[in-house]
């Protein structure tokens, strides 16, 4: 018999039509003669609300006391879709990942994975039970409860799929799948049917904020296809796979955009490798992201350094980048506190030359300034001003045509 894990987040668990429509859902699965296991999400809103009383008694709960709540959320909806379930006539049971045994490090409110004990779940399947297991949480060996990071009952779920060697992981979302633009910016964007695991992982990394950065990570290197499709219908959504050969052949998969990001420029500082290093030291050290980095030549001797960082690290970073800039005598040190990131993805660019320098004509052409670029070898990504981003999205989109 096939194993089937469904991931339910909190939109499909919000309140109990929800959780019953999630029921009628799962059952129908069991019917069809499959295992299944459910990993859910807390009702929509409520991890929030959790971290929200947190910091109504404290603004620095301790990593512990903070997850000991926010695994609270997870465990009303296990037991309200256990009861659902049983409600429709079908065998459920519901359990806590301590229960379950999934073992994490210690790393509070980043938690990840380290072991599944797949004893319990195997023995209520074998019993013919819906297993229903609370995503987000997980446990160390000395039964504290973490927490996996914020969206992270979707890595639960391919981690439970890959420990129990499942067919599929679905993950249920109210979007239909992943697309070929955000389509409040372009109105003929349309939903993908295929999509390489690299390619997700470069649109999540991007600003398609739908799976889990880590959960795509997780099914990449076990080679566990996710179906990711709307839990409001029964259409077929976008499969995440490394099946090549079952895709179109697509320059360009998509575009994605993020609008939530600031520049810093470092100008002219001496060029040595030094110095390079000793500036992203000092930023990671005050644990604030980078994304795009670029090194420009002023001349033989000097280089300016800019790159970007989130809006809501922007003052830090700024602070910080004018110290540095004084201690090695940089000529001046400024900022952009808004500026957008459009990406352009598609493992068809490996092979075919010419993408950039389409995308660049194409930004031109539509007058919007790049600010900065930085490539992989299936992503183009622009750093151009904020006002232009839509504009270039959509441009970018009948380019190639999506
Ligand atoms: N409930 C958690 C959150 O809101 C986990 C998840 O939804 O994936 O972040
Ligand atoms: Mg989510």
């Amino acid at each position: 018999m096939s194993i089937i894990v469904q991931k339910y987040g909190g939109t499909s668990m919000a309140n109990s039509e929800c959780v019953k429509n999630v029921a009628e859902k799962v059952v129908g699965t069991k019917r069809k003669g499959h295992d299944v296991v459910v990993v859910v999400s807390a009702p929509a809103g409520m991890t929030d609300q959790l971290v929200n009383r947190a910091k109504e008694i404290t603004d620095k709960p301790s990593g512990r006391e903070l997850d000991m709540i926010l695994a609270t959320g997870e465990q009303i909806s296990i037991s309200l879709l256990a009861m659902a379930i049983k409600a429709l006539g079908e065998d459920a049971i519901s359990f806590t990942s301590a229960q379950v045994g999934i073992y994490t490090d210690k790393n509070h409110n980043k938690a990840k994975i380290e072991e599944i004990d797949t004893s319990k779940i195997n023995r209520a399947l074998s019993e013919g039970k819906v297993v229903i297991i609370a995503g987000f949480q997980g446990v160390t060996k000395d039964l504290e409860i973490t927490t996996l990071g914020r969206g992270g009952s979707d890595t639960s779920a391919v981690a439970i799929g890959v420990a129990l060697k499942a067919d599929e992981v679905e993950i249920y979302t109210d979007v239909d799948g992943i697309y070929t633009a955000d389509p409040r910016i372009v109105p003929n964007a349309h939903k993908i049917d295929y999509i390489t695991f690299d390619e997700m992982l470069e649109m999540a990394g991007s600003g398609a904020k739908v799976l889990h950065l880590r959960s795509v990570e997780l099914a990449a290197k076990n080679n566990i296809p996710i179906h990711l499709r709307s839990s409001f219908t029964d259409t077929i959504g976008t499969y995440v796979t490394d099946e090549e050969e079952k895709m179109e052949e697509v320059l360009v998969r998509g575009v994605a955009h993020t609008t939530n990001n600031a520049k810093i420029t470092i100008a002219n500082i001496e060029n040595t490798a030094n110095n390079i290093a000793y500036i992203f030291k000092t930023i990671s050290d005050a644990n604030i992201n980078v994304d795009v980095i670029t090194q420009n030549y002023i001349n033989k001797e000097g280089i300016t350094i800019s790159f970007t960082v989130a809006q809501e690290e922007y003052d830090r970073a700024l602070t910080l980048s004018k110290r540095l800039g004084k201690e090695l005598k940089a000529d001046d040190v400024y900022g952009n506190e808004q500026v957008a990131k459009v990406c352009i993805i598609g493992v068809g660019m490996k092979s075919t030359p010419g993408v950039a320098s389409r995308v660049f004509g194409c930004l031109a052409q539509n007058g919007v300034a790049i600010d900065m670029v930085s490539t992989s070898d299936i992503n183009i990504t622009c750093v151009i001003p904020q006002e232009d981003y839509s504009k270039a999205v959509l441009a970018i989109h009948n380019e190639f045509e999506l």
